[in-house]
């Protein structure tokens, strides 16, 4: 029986290597895979997933308003698809986590989806938030804060270098930078934030 995965973690954990990595365990065995990622620039249908060690290949990308069901059924027609990977899962709708549930339920191919947890205010994603009530399998990718712990949240720093409490979950493009630190070390830098602005 195919199953629904969720490879959760903070950022630069290695998500897309091991996505990476899967599909070429499934490529190497004569396997065909898709990959989708999540639409940055909406002028083209296809992107690429890369990793920072040099990997990469071809994805399809999703928005909002993509049927990716009926994307991965359609491609199962014309050659059968034995595992989807989806990069930036973070970013999936209620409707398209369903699609997923579907196409591991019904056309019994395994779906594996890597992505965010939270977002630097250590809010769930929408993608995160079903894919943790609904998935077969939660696997956690681990990486660590500066100090040595795990780390479970991001903190995002604008293009000054501060660090950043509010504003909008995605923004794409901006100079903001993230970094993934452990639990209290996140609370430490938000208390700095709240200190400073009561200061001004
Ligand atoms: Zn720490």
């Amino acid at each position: 029986m195919a199953q629904l995965y969720f490879y959760y973690s903070a950022m630069n954990a290695g998500k897309s290597t091991a996505l990476l990595q899967s599909s070429y365990n499934y490529n190497e065995r004569g396997m065909r895979t898709l990959i989708f990622t999540a639409e940055i620039d909406n002028r083209y249908a296809h992107s690429k997933v890369t990793s920072r060690i040099g990997l990469s290949a071809d994805a399809r990308v999703f928005g909002e308003e993509t049927d990716i069901g009926s994307v991965i059924t359609h491609e199962h027609q014309q050659a059968p698809v034995h595992c989807v990977l989806i990069d930036e899962c973070q970013f999936l709708t209620k409707a398209q986590a369903e699609q997923l549930c579907y196409i591991v339920d019904d056309i019994d191919i395994p779906v594996l989806c890597y992505g965010l947890r939270t977002d630097f205010k250590g809010e769930l994603f929408s993608g995160s938030h079903y894919l943790l009530a609904w998935a077969d399998k939660l696997v956690e990718l681990k990486t660590i804060c500066h100090c040595g712990r795990k780390a479970s949240r991001v903190l995002r720093y604008d293009g000054q270098g501060h660090v950043m409490s509010d504003g909008a979950q995605i923004d794409i493009g901006g100079n903001e930078k993230y970094v993934s630190v452990c639990r209290k070390h996140y609370s430490e830098a938000m208390r700095t934030v709240m200190a400073t602005q009561c200061h001004s």
